[in-house]
């Protein structure tokens, strides 16, 4: 019975990556961008500097009389040139919410604009919300990876080569690298969307997602070998550097990089929950916590639904519900440390590397 609600829960997950993947991420033609009443207000603003009442000052031409048509960000304060706000993102930004405050009169739904919602920006930050969830996330990966390095060495025992039990310890150590420095991009990318904050985002979710997927298949085939990891890593590594290659360097094809995306979530998610079900891990539960918990998260990506008072989008508590379930998750890898360390250090080594299935066994599919 459990094995069946399992079995149907892994499917229930299928599909909700598999509708995830009708809706790909694009961040360049949106219904707000079509509004002929947007356009002319941006095409208006664009030429003499003002929306209404409010003129920019990056808008207007520079005291020698040259041109509107230069790059104006250049004229401003550096605080404001690093986050390229130019006269053209002031004018939309302003010509947006006037739009969206004359829809709201007219009873109608907000738009997207340019691939998202309208956002307030709060000291020049473009989702605040998004921002902050990710630091937390960022914090969470950084308390985890802390945490689990003391454990490691100043809680457990340690080898009489002062190097720990836990033959996974420096796979999560590159994992908690990883990590922090993919929420660290996705924090910036949120609070301002260039072509370079949106490349670094997205390279760094792809490599934490390919290097996951290679720790999945290790740690749940429990690969201890050389040979044997690098196998699995190898081919995997690979592909993950070339289709980073590929959306750098080639196109920023937003599509192809979610079926990517999705193929490599199915398989990580379908490996630790295999693994869930058939182990004895004592805190197997953690692990489904957390593989039932990202499933339903990703459902507010899927329902997206406009930001609460231009704050708090779906996107931004997608974020906010991964902060929980990274605290879960590390609690598991602790878990995993401990378990694995008192086998062992009761063992020893050297029995349990003649490929003892006693202590944890080695489950294939
Ligand atoms: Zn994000």
């Amino acid at each position: 019975m459990i094995r069946l609600f399992f079995q149907m829960t892994n499917c229930c997950w299928m599909i909700c990556f598999l509708v995830l993947s009708c809706f790909p991420r694009g961040y360049h033609a949106s219904a707000g961008d079509s509004d002929p009443s947007y356009r002319a207000c941006v095409e208006q603003c664009v030429k003499n500097g003002c929306v209404g009442e409010r003129c920019f000052s990056q808008c207007k031409p520079s005291s020698d009389g040259s041109s509107l048509d230069g790059p104006l960000y250049t004229q401003e304060p550096l605080y404001l040139r690093w986050k390229q706000w130019d006269c053209q993102s002031d004018c939309h930004y302003h010509c947006m919410f006037d739009r969206e405050k004359e829809r709201a009169e007219l009873g109608l739904e907000p738009l997207k604009y340019h691939g998202k919602w309208p956002f307030q920006r709060i000291c020049g930050i473009q989702e605040p919300a998004s921002v902050a969830f990710s630091a937390l996330n960022l914090a969470m990966h950084f308390h985890g990876c802390l945490s689990f390095f003391t454990l490691l060495y100043y809680k457990l025992p340690l080898k009489p080569d002062k190097r720990p039990f836990y033959d996974y310890a420096g796979l999560w150590y590159i994992y908690g690298l990883l990590a922090v420095i993919a929420w660290f991009c996705s924090a910036v990318f949120h609070s301002r969307d260039v072509d370079l904050t949106e490349k670094l985002d997205y390279t760094f979710a792809v490599a934490l997602l390919g290097y996951s997927l290679i720790l999945a298949i290790i740690r749940s085939f429990s690969l201890r070998g050389g040979p044997a990891r690098v196998m699995v890593a190898a081919p995997l590594i690979a592909f993950t550097i070339t289709h980073i290659f590929f959306l750098n360097l080639y196109r920023m094809d937003y599509g192809w990089n979610m079926k990517v995306c999705v193929i490599m979530g199915i398989a990580q998610l379908l490996t630790w929950s295999i693994w869930a079900g058939v182990t004895r891990h004592p805190s197997r539960w953690k692990l489904w916590t957390v593989v039932v918990g990202g499933g339903l998260a990703m459902l507010l990506e899927i329902f997206d639904f406009p930001p609460y008072q231009g704050l708090v989008d779906a996107h931004a508590l997608w974020h906010a519900s991964t902060v929980p379930l990274t605290y879960i998750w590390w609690s598991f890898i602790k878990d995993d440390a401990e378990y694995r360390t008192s086998s062992l250090s009761r063992k020893g080594t050297s029995s349990f590397t003649k490929g003892s299935r006693r202590g944890f066994p080695i489950y294939l599919f």
